[in-house]
């Protein structure tokens, strides 16, 4: 049964407040956004990964946990004492699980209803499909692939185990190898062009869509592969994975700007109607760019990526928007705190 959620603060004093996350992804930018917008903050770590916190002398608070398991009602009732607004990131998501998100009474900010959208591949399709954008093609079954395709498992986490194939055959032998048991899996058209990673954030309160920044991902084997000339890679029988390993910024060709805000605008427009709040603070559209520059896009984070830690003293363009250095960690703290002192909370909490 659901418990009932603890009543709001009444305080319109940032300072009353508490930026709380967990101890990886983009914690350390989170942190300090939420310093430098005059708030405190708190940050939990499982048993050994507080050094990065202590170190950079970023968190007013670390508290730990031997696992994530013990995210219980104690946990919760220290946040809801220091009244924390708890920010989501990737690996929040990965270590919590999304039932036990939607269970947390603590302070969330964001929508959760969104997660349901972006988690499953069928409906983050449908969001997407509706917000008119272009897709990879899906294969409904092996024996539809004409063309090189790259295969998903579910819990294939960061991108490790995702294999090309371009015939049902080749398909079925990789996967009989290598997950005989699986079935949960997506077949997605293949795109040749460079990944882009496009981040934004959306305010409820400015109702303002802004571009941050952008990335590509450092992912091991794939950014080394082409180290080896392409008759040893397949003289060893090297297979390409796409484990993530760092961020890289990236600034896009100006006239490709335009085409990026309409696409953003469209992804808030459509959540809007899907699901209560829609989908606001930070975003991300994960895509590919073809050499005739058609923009693909392959997968939505709904929540801060961790491709804006390279910008934790802000991008080429949150320099052209803000006198200070503006991270994606920093805006989000802004957005609470702009809520908090206009009485506006409610409004920025899922
Ligand atoms: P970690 O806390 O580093 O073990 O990461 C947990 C999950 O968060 C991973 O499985 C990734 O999906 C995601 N993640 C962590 N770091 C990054 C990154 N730098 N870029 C993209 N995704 C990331
Ligand atoms: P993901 O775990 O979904 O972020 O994807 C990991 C990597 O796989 C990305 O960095 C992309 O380079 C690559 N990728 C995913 N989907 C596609 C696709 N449809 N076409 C080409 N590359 C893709």
């Amino acid at each position: 049964m659901k418990k009932d959620q603890p009543i709001l603060p009444a305080s319109t004093e940032p300072k009353d407040f508490t930026i709380a996350t967990i101890g990886s992804h983009t914690a350390l930018q989170i942190l300090k956004g939420a310093r430098d917008e005059g708030m405190r903050n708190l940050v939990i770590c499982k048993k050994g990964s507080e050094r990065p916190y202590q170190s950079y002398g970023v968190a007013d608070e670390i508290l730990t946990v031997d696992d994530w398991s013990e995210w219980n009602e104690e946990l919760e009732e220290e946040l809801i004492k220091r009244n924390a607004i708890v920010i989501p990131h990737g690996s929040f998501i990965a270590y919590m699980g999304h039932e036990r998100v939607q269970d947390m009474r603590a302070m969330y900010y964001g929508t959760k209803e969104i997660l349901h959208w972006e988690s499953d591949r069928t409906m983050e399709r449908q969001w997407l499909e509706k917000a008119n954008l272009k897709l990879p093609r899906v294969f409904a079954k092996p024996e539809d692939i004409d063309k090189p395709v790259i295969v998903k498992f579910h819990g294939a986490g960061g991108g490790f185990g995702y294999f090309v194939v371009k015939t049902a055959e080749q398909f079925y032998e990789v996967k009989n190898r290598k997950y005989p048991d699986q079935n949960d899996f997506v077949i997605q058209e293949y795109i040749l062009g460079v990944p882009l990673y496009i981040h934004y954030f959306y305010s409820p309160l400015t109702k303002e869509l802004e571009i941050m920044s952008f990335d590509k991902r450092y992912e091991s084997n794939a950014d080394s592969i082409g180290r080896i000339k392409a008759q040893d890679q397949l003289t060893a029988n090297i297979h390409t994975s796409y484990t993530i390993v760092g961020n890289i910024p990236v600034v896009v060709r100006e006239s490709l700007l335009p085409q990026f805000f309409e696409m953003g605008e469209r992804v808030v427009e459509v959540s809007q109607d899907l699901c209560g709040k829609g989908l606001f603070g930070p975003f991300c559209l994960e895509t590919i760019v073809t050499r005739k520059l058609e923009v693909f896009v392959f997968e939505i984070s709904a929540r801060i990526v961790a491709g804006t830690n390279p910008f934790i003293e802000g991008s080429p363009y949150t320099a052209l928007k803000y006198k200070e250095p503006m991270s994606t960690g920093r805006r989000l703290a802004r957005d609470i705190k702009q809520a908090i002192e206009q009485g506006r909370l409610e409004e920025v909490l899922g």
